[in-house]
């Protein structure tokens, strides 16, 4: 029988639209046996899983059949939404609504297999094959290109030759395995998702507030009053998420309001949209935070106690035509001593509790952004004046104690060149209205992936630890050095300055990184760990393949060649590799990038003499580990069935490939064999460590009997700590990740947790999953307290001073410190407050400006005509030359997600791929009319780095917005498709996209390029 497409929805998936092309037209048709599906059957295993997309975190239960014990091997069969889990609630998107097409997709991986230099084909191997090589390729790499030293004779014991890709949706515990294994061999070239995502949240966020991550959770968003969705699109990226918009908007009848260059279905929904150009949300911010001054609409007794509104900045500090003091042009960086407080003799940061000293943030804050007006708003967005009045007035109703916003943003706000800084503004507009640290406030990090959050915990980027301490870098050739640099003094009399306890985190994690090795003898190892002598990024990597300082490439769960800037570009870098180790559960781009692929891939196999090795690993279902949501829950969840065919779990796979390595190390000896040998990799089976085994490690235990200040004992030697405030700086605790101790205590494993009861009808759910830090589900609550500790508003009371010590729904984020005792509610920032002037923390300022794109479509900068773009961007010399201008490419191209896609993942699946088989790209009637485009006419949009080819949709949801005078139009660029997967073959958007980067994240900018549209 043969079904059209929408017959076959009406089958199998009433609920997925296939909006854009279906309403083009382009149907296939399919054969109905060939998607009919069996569901639940009574005798059928149920297992709790969550969706391994998106940061949502959606719970799930999957059912599957086969006994193993009677040689039948266990297969998933049918996926439904957990319908006990606090966030989705039974729900599920159209992505993990199709999870079941990923389980059994026709591109997973079955076998290793292997690609000789030159060669136009795969050959398969066997496992042990492929580890033997494998091994054998990185000891010779690393033995020839170790640097024990460097050029001042310092220990670095850094290998840079070779570099490492981590996964983004692999658990905590494959991330714990990730790590020890680069850090042992002496990586320094790691990254991992987060560099391409939310690398300017914590860029932004921690400087700001002290941590860099989500402030509230899910369900909390329920709470606001005001919900501001800007450089984001909930309801496409997030849309189980997103139900808890709706709740507010229906059930506490919250305002909706999308500021988006796209109406798009987070604005179909809103109560008020406005359009903003891409790249100009800086700008919006700042001239919503002058409104707020204007208008007094401040949250006055929140900002003079609990922001560093008061504190007097040095004299030599200076903004001035769009630069801040202390730029050095040739080095393209600031020296940022300037921008620091002015301090008394004992340290302490001076003040002005009456806001009137010149030089106080308040009034350096008011001068700065003054020119932020509506009508430079206007000028510089397009937004219309009163849309953006309209705007101000909601939020500033917000500034009463008894209502909250929320500000929810994803990529829309950290691909840009200067995307951290937009984080910031939003960050401090939240200041001013007293909205941090409230229940439905808050700075909403969507995280993107389902674990990057995890991955970001854990320190897997290239100059990271776990628990957000820095690796050191070779200016920190001593243990001392850099203990002592990275733990801050406080600014403060009585401030508790949280980062002071950084010893105790660091040695405890060097405890798990080389056990009983680690001494204070020997500084804990301190000379095993690599030091970094500059960024090695992601455009880094790209950029020391091309130079041919990069010889070899792990990549795990992670595809280069449709993620990195200008694909073309990562193509070459990629084929300079000598060899390349994929391991993936499906095929992607990046293992088969020596494939011809017609013009979207278009290049010659005899030239590209990598060797390629890929691994088939177990996908999300067939593992058992934790993963992080944006809300930062650690959930728990199992496997549902063994790995198809040869695959592995990614902690076999790094444990087969790492113990060779040793017993290589061991037999031959090499390039410093120490960390290699001394990494503690105690597991049952070092081959195939088991997830319970290392989650145990990175929760840590005590290392000897520990006592407290009054001589109580409170963990025996052997067992688990219950928190991180009892980790000690003497070697006598373990804990690989400090943040996550706490999450697998002598009580057993916190993460599986599952009791969803909510007492205080908040969505508190403190039974559920374990948060991150110390269960606590909303950072900086004691500020949802005033001064006295009274709640602000007695509706949303998260914490109260009973008399004796903080009570209320939350796990308080302070000390035990009484109301009146001048102790700030911001304690991992030094000073106790939070930063509405971020002092020395970020490298392009301490407050944020609006510049251009790099390639911006007015070609100059209204505020300043002198710096356009941000002077101190991430950008490489050679680079430079790739940027195109507006006479050549006149339109604004932004690239973003649909609902039925999630990044190159779903593609491989086959219901997803039904719902949006062809590539498409959006543009407004008014451009498609000028250039005779109709709606399905394939188009060519092509930037300086190259083209792609694909169907207009013409639409009314672009418009063309009034620039500085200029008329300028957008043109939008969905980022699914690629030249493998289930859906048609398509173009990696990325081909358009610019190698430029923010500056504190060197995360790329993919939201504001440049492009020229044609018929193709
Ligand atoms: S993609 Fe996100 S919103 Fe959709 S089911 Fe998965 S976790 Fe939930």
């Amino acid at each position: 029988m043969e079904l059209s497409r929408r017959q076959f929805f009406k089958i199998c998936a009433g609920g997925m639209a296939g909006t854009t092309v279906a309403s083009l037209g382009f149907l296939s048709s399919f054969s109905a046996h060939a998607e009919a599906r069996q569901y639940k059957l009574l005798k059928a295993k149920e297992t709790r899983n969550n969706c391994t997309y998106c940061s949502v975190g959606c719970g799930m239960l999957m059912y599957s059949l086969g006994d193993t014990a009677k040689n039948v091997t266990e297969s998933i069969y049918h996926v439904e939404g957990d319908p006990d889990h606090p966030v989705s609630r039974g729900s599920l998107c159209p992505k993990g609504a199709g999870v079941l097409d990923y389980i059994h997709s026709d591109n997973r991986l079955l076998y290793p297999e292997y690609r000789a230099p030159g060669s136009d084909k795969w050959q398969r191997i066997s496992w042990d094959e492929a580890i033997e090589r494998i091994a054998r390729l990185m000891k010779a790499d690393r033995d020839a290109n170790f640097i024990e030293k460097n050029a001042q004779g310092l220990t670095v014991n850094r290998w840079t030759t070779t570099g490492m890709l981590c996964s983004s949706a692999a658990s905590n515990e494959t991330g714990i395995l990730d790590g020890k294994f680069a850090r042992a061999l002496g990586m320094v070239a790691i990254d991992c998702q987060a560099r391409l995502c939310h690398g300017p949240t914590v860029a932004a966020l921690a400087p700001t507030f002290g941590r860099g991550a989500m402030t509230n959770n899910w369900v909390d968003i329920k709470n606001a009053n005001v919900v501001l969705i800007m450089g984001g699109n909930a309801a496409e990226a997030h849309p189980v998420g997103f139900k808890w918009v709706i709740e507010a908007q229906t059930k506490n009848d919250a305002t909706v309001v999308v500021v988006d260059p796209r109406f798009n279905r987070s604005a179909a929904v809103a109560d008020l949209y406005a359009p903003i150009r891409a790249g100009s949300d800086t700008a919006f911010l700042l001239g919503a935070i002058r409104y707020l001054i204007e208008h007094d609409a401040i949250q006055h007794e929140y900002v003079r106690a609990y922001t560093n509104a008061s504190l007097i900045i040095r004299d030599d500090y200076t903004f001035d035509d769009g630069l801040f003091s202390g730029y050095d042009a040739e080095k393209r960086q600031y020296d940022k001593s300037s921008w620091f407080y002015q301090l008394d003799e004992q340290g302490h940061a001076l003040r002005d509790e009456t806001l009137s000293h010149p030089r106080c943030v308040w009034n350096l804050l008011k001068a700065h952004v003054d020119r932020y007006t509506p009508e430079m708003v206007n000028r510089l967005c397009g937004t219309s004046i009163d849309d953006f009045n309209r705007i101000c007035e909601i939020l500033a109703s917000t500034s009463v104690p008894n209502r909250t916003a929320t500000i929810l943003y994803a990529l829309g706000w950290t691909h840009h060149s200067a995307g951290a800084q937009i984080i910031r503004a939003a960050g401090m507009l939240q200041l001013l209205l007293g909205n941090i640290g409230m229940a439905g406030g808050g700075v909403n990090a969507l995280r993107g992936h389902s674990n990057i959050q995890g991955y970001t915990d854990l320190g897997l980027l290239s100059t990271n630890l776990p628990g957000y301490m820095p690796l050191p870098s070779e200016k920190q050739p001593d243990y001392q050095t850099y203990i002592s640099q990275i733990t801050p003094p406080a600014l403060g009399l009585n401030e508790v300055n949280y980062w002071q306890n950084t010893p105790k985190f660091f040695i405890s994690m060097m405890k798990s990184f080389w056990g009983d090795r680690a001494t204070a003898e020997n500084n804990w190892g301190y000379d095993w760990l690599p030091k970094w002598d500059r960024l090695y990024d992601v455009m880094t990597q790209a950029k020391l393949m091309l130079d041919g300082k990069i010889n070899g490439y792990i990549v795990q769960g992670f595809n280069p060649l449709a993620a990195f800037p200008d694909k073309n570009k990562s193509a070459r870098a990629l084929a300079k590799l000598k060899y390349m180790v994929v391991i993936d559960p499906l095929v992607t781009e990046s293992s088969t990038f020596w494939q011809h692929h017609g013009e979207m891939n278009d290049v010659d196999p005899k030239e590209i003499q990598t060797e390629v090795f890929r691994l088939p690993s177990s996908c999300f279902a067939e593992e058992d580990g934790s993963i992080a949501n944006s809300g930062r829950w650690l959930q728990w969840h199992w496997a549902a069935a063994e790995p198809p065919g040869e695959a592995m779990h990614d902690g076999k796979i790094l444990g087969r490939l790492f113990t060779r390595l040793r017993e290589l190390y061991q037999q031959e000896g090499g390039a410093n064999p120490e960390p290699v040998l001394n990494m503690s990799w105690n597991y049952k089976n070092p081959r195939d460590p088991h997830p319970e085994e290392i989650a145990r490690e990175a929760n840590g235990m005590a290392l000897a009997d520990l006592y407290d200040d009054k001589g109580q004992l409170i963990a025996k030697k052997g067992q688990q700590l219950s928190s991180f405030a009892q980790l000690r700086d003497d070697g006598t605790t373990s804990s690989f990740c400090w943040v996550y101790c706490g999450s697998w205590t002598e009580q057993g494993n916190q993460m599986a947790n599952r009791d969803n009861s909510d007492p205080y009808g908040l969505g508190c759910t403190p039974g559920w999953a374990w948060s991150w830090p110390a269960n606590r589900r909303i950072l900086y609550n004691r500020a949802s307290a005033d001064v006295a500790g009274k709640p602000w508003d007695p509706q949303r009371a998260l914490l109260h001073w009973d008399g004796k010590k903080w009570s209320g729904m939350d796990v308080a984020d302070y000390n035990a410190s009484a109301p009146g005792t001048n102790v700030g509610p911001f304690i991992m920032n030094p000073e106790g407050v939070a930063r509405l002037f971020s002092i020395d923390k970020m490298n392009d300022g301490p407050f944020p400006e609006h510049y251009e794109p790099l390639e911006s479509p007015i070609g100059t900068n209204p505020l300043h005509p002198n710096v356009i773009s941000s002077p101190v961007a991430r950008v490489f010399k050679e680079d430079v030359a790739n940027m195109g201008n507006a006479a050549d490419f006149p339109y604004v191209a932004t690239t973003y997600s649909i609902t039925e896609l999630f990044r190159h993942w779903t593609k491989h699946a086959r219901l997803n791929a039904i719902a949006q088989p062809d590539q498409f790209i959006e543009m407004g009637e008014a451009l498609a009319q000028q250039k005779g485009i109709v709606a399905g006419d394939v188009v060519k949009v092509t930037s300086k780095r190259g083209y792609i080819k694909a169907k207009a949709v013409v639409t009314k949801r672009l418009q063309t917005l009034t620039i500085d005078g200029r008329q300028i139009d957008t043109i939008g660029i969905p980022c699914h498709w690629g030249f493998e997967g289930a859906t048609r073959k398509g173009f990696l958007a990325n081909t358009l996209t610019p190698s430029v980067g923010d500056a504190n994240s060197q995360t790329p900018e993919y939201k504001s390029f440049l492009v020229n549209i044609e018929k193709a």
